[in-house]
């Protein structure tokens, strides 16, 4: 089969690189980046030690989340002038978990082609890895740190029913543990992967319980991608029969209707106009208040 010639001008390249073990780097991959104009990294320091070790002495220019929107700009000027750029990020895929979304979007808009050279990526190798179902599967990268919005993005996670892929940082996975063993089933399974392609490779599982007493005795050291299996499949009826119990135990603890709305409301992320009508009318009829829009 005839190939295109590469790199073509005033195209942007995203470039997958290893995400440890340094023989996933492909041969087209090491040819293009030898070849283009310039890459766009997310750390000048880190990238240009790994070209190094491949003999890459293509010119680098920084492009992280912090100088994205100021860069942008720079970049686009190699592209209409018709040379070539690539971007590439500290490892795996650029635009997963990374800033690229940002620099597609502008390379897009003016017109341009944007070619992805394909490598490896955490999420993805986690998943396959798992043993967890993967034929539908959902990619949450990094939760946000502390918060509401935290809480939110964990209720959405605990209610979600395919398997969800994660990011975390070592200094943080503790924390998630505990969090997903106070909101989760405990027997819920998980799989989590440690230093993917790297000497220390491994997979710790089977269940959010046996990962997370695992961790309380083993520093938790290198990179982690979770899996996390689906939340089994409830029916709504019996949804809203839980909720409804539930502030029904807050009525009779003192609370006013509007209390105890708002007091679940915070816990599950749900409407709280929503929970407040299913008070209502709830205790004299079921009914399916919580699927209705808004
Ligand atoms: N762009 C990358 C990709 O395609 O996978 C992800 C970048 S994100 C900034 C970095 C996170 O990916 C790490 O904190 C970790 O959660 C996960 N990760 C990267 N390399 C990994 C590895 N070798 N083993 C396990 N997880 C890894």
């Amino acid at each position: 089969m005839s190939q295109r010639l590469e790199p073509s001008p005033g195209v942007l390249y995203l470039v997958g690189t290893p995400i440890g073990n340094l023989g996933d780097f492909s041969p087209r991959a090491r040819t293009l980046l030898k070849k283009v104009s310039v890459i766009a990294c997310e750390d000048t320091r880190h990238s240009g030690l790994l070209l190094k070790k491949l003999d890459i002495n293509t010119k680098l220019v920084s492009f992280h989340k912090n100088n994205q929107k100021s860069r942008i700009p720079t970049l686009i000027k190699y592209l209409e002038r018709e040379e070539s750029l690539a971007l590439i990020s500290d490892a795996g895929l650029p635009g997963i978990s990374d800033p690229g979304e940002s620099l597609v979007n502008a390379t897009l808009s003016i017109g341009h082609e944007v070619i992805c050279i394909p490598g490896p990526c955490a999420a993805t190798t986690a998943l396959i890895t798992s043993g967890l179902p993967c034929q539908r599967f959902c990619f949450e990268g990094f939760l946000p740190s502390t918060g509401k919005d935290r809480k939110l993005r964990l209720q959405e996670i605990v209610n979600e029913t395919r398997t969800t892929v994660i990011y975390e940082s070592p200094h943080r996975l503790l924390k998630l543990l505990e969090e997903l063993s106070k909101l989760c089933d405990i027997n819920r399974p998980l799989k989590v992967s440690r230093e993917l392609t790297k000497l220390h490779e491994q997979q710790i599982g089977p269940n959010i319980k046996s990962v997370h007493e695992y961790f309380l005795k083993n520093k938790p050291l290198g990179e982690f991608t979770l899996v996390l299996g689906g939340a089994k499949k409830r029916s709504l009826i019996q949804d809203e029969k839980n909720l409804l119990s539930e502030m029904n135990s807050l009525l009779e603890e003192g609370l006013t209707n509007s209390a105890a709305a708002r007091e679940v409301a915070q816990k599950t992320g749900l409407s709280r106009r929503k929970l407040y009508e299913l008070i209502h009318k709830g205790n004299s009829k079921m009914q399916n208040i919580l699927n209705t829009s808004e």
